[in-house]
């Protein structure tokens, strides 16, 4: 089973998605928790151009290129041989995050970011877990976190906000989508979370 975290900066996201891969190896199944823009040896190093330097060194159309390699070295490294062997694979992000980043923030582009998709990736998540989050509030929980990747974090809290509604709509549109409201201590969350996977977590 292929499962996919979504949600803007600062929604928890990751650390969700590090509690169901922890519980689930606690079932005993195996778990690949991999994470995007990144995931494979190859992906990594474009994470690394992609997520420093001046962020308009390349044109809106050449980051979801960049984005669009990235994830099909993932796919074809890391993510279809962890499924074929029958492990379940969690993805800190996949391609609805291009969706939404690339395909919203600088005009609209999501035309061209489905059609690459269906020209080179082909492949969606079984399930995505949208972590819900109001932006005021996902913004200070990134801003607050030590980490490198301030590339993105400056998003004014306008920009969240498209992004959010970004998210909510894509949720809207397709079926393997489950929203998860992300207020509250990990604990709560993650209480969400489980209800919402009825597949690994008996009522
Ligand atoms: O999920 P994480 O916070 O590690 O993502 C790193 C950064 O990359 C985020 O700040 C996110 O905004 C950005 N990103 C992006 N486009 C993607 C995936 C991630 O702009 N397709």
């Amino acid at each position: 089973l292929f499962l996919s975290f979504e949600g803007i900066d600062g929604s928890g996201k990751s650390t969700q998605a590090r509690r169901l891969a922890e519980a689930l190896r606690a079932q005993g199944l195996e778990v690949v928790l991999t994470r995007e823009p990144g995931g494979s040896p190859g992906a990594e190093e474009i994470r690394a151009l992609v997520l420093n330097g001046d962020p308009d060194r390349w044109s809106a159309e050449t980051e979801i290129l960049l984005f669009t390699a990235a994830r099909r070295d993932h796919l074809e490294r890391t993510i279809r041989p962890a499924l074929a062997r029958g492990a379940v694979v969690i993805c800190d992000r996949f391609a609805d995050s291009t969706r939404v980043y690339q395909g919203i923030s600088r005009g609209d582009l999501r035309a061209t970011v489905d059609s690459l998709h269906a020209l080179m990736i082909g492949r969606e998540p079984d399930i995505t877990l949208l972590i819900d989050m109001d932006p005021e509030e996902g913004l200070s929980r990134a801003l607050g976190r030590a980490g490198t990747d301030t590339r993105f974090e400056g998003f004014g809290s306008d920009l969240q906000k498209a992004m959010r509604k970004g998210f909510l709509d894509l949720a809207a549109a397709h079926e393997r989508f489950r929203v998860i409201d992300g207020k509250g201590d990990i604990d709560t969350v993650f209480t969400r979370l489980s209800a919402a996977l009825p597949e690994f977590f008996k009522a």
